[in-house]
């Protein structure tokens, strides 16, 4: 018998898009405008180091201009190619439209192992990059607005926008160009932790329904629930953070690179991570199980399994053998269709990565909004918000001395209640209204129509619906 041929993660894209559009009654070709990828550009740069000159390629792909800009992170890492990128800036696409970002799908990546270059080559390697992308208007405030994704961060950011300044001098918008800066480069409080923190909230939101826990066989609230994450950067670290020192769900796996930790009693999360950053990976970590054979840890038992790392880490191979029963894809595309299918059969309920991860774009789009409007959000409003709380404080204090009862505000209440929201507090706000919306836009049709079995579908439903009606509302 021929072996079953696992699809590439632009072929599962493609065919997930499919089941979804299947079910859709799309215009004749309205469904293949959708569909495919727009423009890549791919572009092969040179930069001297080391004596020579380094040749590196790189790609920007832009997947729908329904609206603009479009948005996406940039990638840096060895596996990069065009197909990856495309499936990329497809996901984009429909993520933007599930949370109601106003922007088309991109995303961009470079071939190239960060870990082996210093500071200051990839400071030129990046700037190099930029230039070129910047040249082709494939970064500008208006057009296309990049991000941080795997490998890349806040500096990378900040090399970015940077050089946009430089060469945009009389751009008053020019931070707007790139998102994920860091607070002191026209950043925002709350983006780094922006995307493991609307885990947490897409997954408090799910915990919120008791039909959906019925669903996965599970009960009651994330408290003590056991939790195995795959990869602890910026994604699954804050994910797993948030989840175990908020909600108390316990980390009985970490899985990284070079192996993984198990610990049935929950892992301290901060000292993982601390652990890594010294020592470059988990080996060694003093509190744990030490498994070599990481990724075989995802088949351990658990409550929810978290792939915070790569796509396709769930597949044919795996994917019979995985047990939870609760998967959340805070990476993109950890699910190949193929497992997708598996899993969906075996009776696992998952969150689909244009929901669970798209807490990143959505502080992305705050920061933008920001950058164009030039001032910190809760600037004007915090300190008048204080001062109208404290004539509420202040009138309640003076009624129960007036009457003669003695009441007394509780410290903690009083603390809490008179302190005005900052940007931090306002950024969060907004990012846990945008992953309870879309939850419930997606659950809607989940539970509503008798032909979608599955929150992915019915994430795509709802998104290929929102880019249908822009594509229609400009008379394509
Ligand atoms: P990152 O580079 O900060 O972290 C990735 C982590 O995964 C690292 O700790 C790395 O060592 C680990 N890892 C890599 N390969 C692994 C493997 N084979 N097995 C186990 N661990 C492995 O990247 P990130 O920004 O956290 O992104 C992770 C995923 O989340 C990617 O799929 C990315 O596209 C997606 N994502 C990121 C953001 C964001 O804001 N950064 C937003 C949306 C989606």
């Amino acid at each position: 018998m021929q072996p079953i041929k696992e699809p590439g993660f632009r072929q599962s894209v493609d065919l997930m898009f499919n089941r979804a559009v299947a079910l859709m009654d799309l215009p004749p070709g309205l469904e293949e405008k959708i569909r495919v990828c727009n423009a890549t550009y791919t572009v092969r740069f040179g930069v001297r180091l080391r004596g020579q000159i380094q040749t590196f390629t790189g790609y920007r792909s832009v997947h729908s201009e329904h609206m603009e800009p479009v948005k996406g992170g940039i990638r840096y890492a060895l596996s990069v190619n065009q197909n990856e990128v495309e499936a990329l800036a497809a996901l984009m696409t429909y993520k933007c439209a599930l949370v109601e970002a106003p922007f088309g799908g991109s995303k961009g990546g470079l071939c190239i192992d960060p870990r082996e270059w210093d500071d200051h080559e990839l400071e030129q390697i990046t700037r190099r990059f930029a230039y070129e992308l910047i040249k082709r208007d494939m970064i500008n405030p208006a057009q296309n607005v990049p991000a941080p994704d795997m490998g890349t961060g806040e500096r990378e950011m900040a090399w970015i926008a940077d050089q946009y300044a430089r060469m945009n001098t009389t751009d008053i918008n020019s931070r707007a160009c790139v998102t994920g800066k860091p607070l002191n480069a026209g950043g925002i409080a709350g983006r780094v932790e922006a995307t493991g923190r609307g885990v947490q909230y897409a997954l408090q939101e799910f915990f919120r329904e008791p039909e959906d826990k019925k669903k996965a066989g599970l009960t009651g609230t994330l408290d003590g629930k056991r939790i195995i994450v795959q990869g602890l950067g910026n994604v699954g670290y804050h994910a797993a953070l948030f989840l175990s020192t908020e909600d108390g769900a316990r980390i009985t796996g970490i899985i990284e690179r070079d192996g993984a930790l198990f610990n049935p009693d929950g892992l301290d999360v901060q000292a993982v991570h601390e652990w890594i950053v010294g020592h470059g990976g988990v080996t060694g970590f003093p509190d744990g199980q030490y498994v070599a054979d990481g990724a075989s840890v995802m088949e351990e038992e658990c409550d929810i399994l978290i792939p915070a790392a790569m796509e396709g880490v769930l597949n044919l191979d795996n994917a019979e053998r995985i047990q939870a029963p609760l998967i959340v894809e805070a990476a993109n595309g950890p699910i190949t269709a193929g497992a997708d299918e598996i899993l969906r059969r075996k009776g696992a309920v998952i969150i689909p990565d244009l929901f669970a991860n798209a807490g990143g774009v959505t502080v992305s789009y705050f920061e933008w909004v920001k950058n164009l409007g030039h001032i910190r959000f809760g600037r004007m409003q915090r300190r008048q918000e204080e001062a109208r709380h404290q004539l509420i404080v202040d009138e309640l204090e003076r009624l129960s001395a007036d009457s003669g009862v003695g009441w007394q505000l509780s410290p903690g209440f009083k603390q809490k209640y008179l302190r005005g929201a900052g940007e931090l507090e306002l950024v969060r706000s907004g990012l846990d209204d945008t992953m309870r919306t879309a939850y419930q836009s997606m659950r809607a049709v989940w539970h509503g129509r008798d032909d979608v079995g599955d929150l992915r579908t019915a994430a795509y439903l709802v998104a290929i619906d929102r880019v249908a009606s822009s594509y229609r509302a400009k008379g394509l």
